[in-house]
């Protein structure tokens, strides 16, 4: 974690909550933030579409921010059930994760289409995390770096900036599979990352933030976002528990 980067503490809640048990999480670490009045870190949650509007009251003022978990590339349109960036903005949301490997796997998306949802977040004025990460497969045979890169070309729209946009580097097999790389292989990675950023980008690169995505704990998040070019993480799994996400971000600290 360089200085000059503010660590960002995000929390992706997938398809996780319900009315009462979303409030109550979002009202707990409201209250923290209120209290704790730090600005060592910003700290990010981003429930189901359904909770978005009744976290965004319960965090109302704390300093908490809201994200959306995807966005569809088009403005408005015939597109049964989906979600546009503009929808997400006008609940009150800051940010849009895109290119989850779930989104990826699940609903087939490829880097061509992350990067145009990218582009749809940045035209709502939201800022973008896009994930990219490896599967084990691919880091097996060698290919980690390989496939980020392509990851980090394919998806990174026109116009990111270190104000709008933050990589989320998610190895895939480390998703909510308790295991993680080793501090040497997330540093590597990230580091690798920055610098095809900054092929991209240039100096803005120094300036976006590059977060851990997978498997990330209280007791493993200090020596993962002490890392150089570690800049915070997304966290799924352990930000459904106020204690748990809370003890990641004081870590940052
Ligand atoms: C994620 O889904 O973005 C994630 C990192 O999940 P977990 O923390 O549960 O591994």
């Amino acid at each position: 974690m360089a200085s000059s980067r503010t660590p960002l503490i995000a929390g992706n809640w997938k398809m996780n909550g319900l009315s009462a048990d979303g409030t109550a999480l979002a009202s707990e670490l409201a209250s923290r933030m209120k209290s704790a009045k730090n600005g060592g870190f910003e700290m990010l949650v981003c429930p189901p579409f359904t909770l978005i509007s009744k976290v965004g009251a319960a965090i109302e003022g704390s300093g908490l921010q809201l994200g959306g978990q995807d966005c569809h590339s088009q403005v408005k349109g015939a597109h049964t059930g989906d979600t546009s960036a503009a929808m997400l903005a006008d609940l009150g949301c800051h940010y849009v994760i895109v290119g989850h490997s779930e989104r990826r796997t699940d609903h087939g998306e490829r880097n061509e289409q992350v990067r145009a949802k990218a582009a749809a977040g940045h035209a709502a004025g939201l800022n973008v995390i896009i994930c990219i990460g490896e599967t084990e497969a691919e880091r097996d045979a060698g290919k980690a770096l390989e496939v980020n890169k392509s990851q980090v070309a394919g998806s990174l729209p026109d116009g990111a900036t270190a104000a709008n946009t933050v990589i989320a580097y998610e190895p895939v097999w480390a998703i909510g599979t308790g295991r993680t790389p080793t501090t040497d292989e997330v540093q590597e990675v990230h580091a690798f990352i920055r610098s095809e950023l900054a092929a991209r980008v240039g100096a803005e690169a120094d300036g976006m933030r590059i977060l851990y995505g997978g498997s990330m704990k209280p007791g493993n998040a200090a020596e993962l976002i002490a890392l150089p070019d570690v800049d915070g993480g997304l966290i799924g799994g352990a930000s459904l528990q106020a204690d748990d996400f809370w003890a990641i971000a004081q870590t940052c600290l």
